[in-house]
């Protein structure tokens, strides 16, 4: 039989491991841990998607190649899929990270107008251009450490303007960036100060103005509310997710990261997309959100940076069913770009295996932002988004950290990181 064409051929890895998708939804308990791991595989790469996956002596018996990479000593793995950051703001804020390490809370930070608020005020300043730049140089370095698909939240301008601003800069570093952005709206970060006293009113400027200004220029595809004390009570919550499905947005939802506040109840009444943080979720909640399956976006890095000591019960969440998800948290005050530190993170503190860290960075986490049909898994006719690894497997992707394992990013059958 003649040879097929390829693009690329990916060849000799010592070994390739992948979720596979399996049926509609994310993988749930014991399947989190299975993965496909094939020793001395390749990978055929035509037209930006994966052609075929195998030994590599059936792929190259099967293709021919332009171009070839050899992977000798190397492991291949799907491009992490990062569902959870807020990766548009200007400034920083360092000072209130020295003011927390002598012991002051995150919510008394926000209280004296820091925190949150600091961001919103600098993001307000800040030109379009601006925005646009710091966002590309973040996404340069999640791109570098893996990341080929981030979920990118508004949430810093809280003004119909500002919110659409940033929304705006979403749009256009997606169009201008190989990292995929998938946009989510969330004017229910945080009440702006000009509201502090009147909180309803802004939760009518959040239903009445923004939803439907963000919905008609087709800026977002999720709607993300921050429920909280201090933040969002569980019935405005659900009344600006209602607004948002009523328009066509999926719900998301901060549910339960400061205290037990009958997030992960809602998330799963008003059948959201993913929960996030979950810490302090009740098991009726997980119990409900297991049922719905709304996928827990855990964000361990969210949790080593409070420095209260307390992680999401990741082994209960998966005992009950509830498919888990792993994000960065990228903020301002959880500046991280690494979903490989993360998943370290992960195996430690959430004691997840290195393979069920993979997979929720991975296929659930693709689930999370409603990308599974495209990527998040090394399978055939899914986009070419793969990592090689300088390392012989995946299990040093929860084993070694605080340095980069990527050696190469492919996006989309193009190699755009090369650090060999
Ligand atoms: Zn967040």
């Amino acid at each position: 039989m003649p040879k097929k064409h390829a693009d690329l051929i990916i060849e000799n890895a010592s070994e390739l491991a992948t979720p596979q998708s399996g049926g509609q939804g994310p993988l749930l308990g014991k399947e989190m841990q299975d993965l496909t791991i094939i020793k001395n595989a390749a990978l055929a790469v035509k037209d930006g998607a994966i052609v075929e996956v195998g030994k590599t002596a059936s792929v190259r018996s099967a293709f021919k190649a332009a171009e070839t990479i050899d992977a000798r000593g190397k492991t291949v793995i799907p491009g992490f899929v990062d569902p959870h950051t807020h990766v548009v703001f200007a400034g920083s804020r360092e000072r209130e990270f020295e003011l927390r390490l002598k012991g002051a809370s995150y919510m008394e930070i926000h209280r004296e107008g820091g925190g949150i608020l600091k961001t919103v005020r600098e993001t307000r300043q800040a030109s379009e251009d601006e925005l646009v730049r710091n966002c590309k140089r973040t996404l340069d370095i999640m791109l570098e450490y893996g990341t080929t698909t981030a979920e990118a939240k508004s949430g810093y301008g809280l003004t119909v303007k500002d919110e659409i601003k940033c929304l705006h800069v979403i749009r256009q570093v997606q169009e201008a960036h190989a990292v995929d952005l998938v946009p989510t709206f969330f004017g229910a970060h945080a009440i702006p100060l000009e509201y502090e006293r009147n909180a309803e009113d802004y939760v009518r400027l959040v239903v009445e103005r923004m939803i439907p200004s963000v919905v008609n220029a087709k800026l977002a595809e999720f709607c993300d509310v921050f429920c909280e004390e201090g933040a969002f009570s569980l019935n405005q919550a659900k009344r600006i997710l209602r607004a948002g499905v009523k328009h066509g947005l999926k719900p998301k939802l901060h549910a339960d990261e400061l205290t037990p506040f009958g997030g992960a109840e809602l998330a799963a009444e008003t059948r959201a997309v993913s929960a996030e943080h979950l810490l302090y979720a009740s098991e009726t909640g997980l119990k409900m959100m297991a049922q719905r399956n709304v996928i827990a976006v855990l964000l361990p890095a969210a949790s080593f940076t409070l420095m209260t000591n307390k992680y999401a019960d990741a082994r209960k969440m998966i005992e009950l069913g509830v498919p888990i998800a792993l994000g960065t948290d990228l903020n301002p005050s959880c500046w991280v770009e690494s979903q490989q530190l993360v998943i370290a993170m992960a195996c430690r503190q959430l004691r997840l295996t290195s393979a069920e860290a993979l997979t929720a960075s991975t296929l659930n986490a693709a689930h999370a932002v409603n990308r599974a049909t495209e990527v998040g898994s090394l399978e055939k006719g899914k986009k070419a988004d793969a990592l090689i690894l300088d390392a012989p497997n995946h299990s040093f992707l929860g084993y070694r950290f605080g340095t980069n394992l990527v050696s190469k990013v492919i996006k989309e059958g193009k190699l755009a990181v090369d650090l060999d």
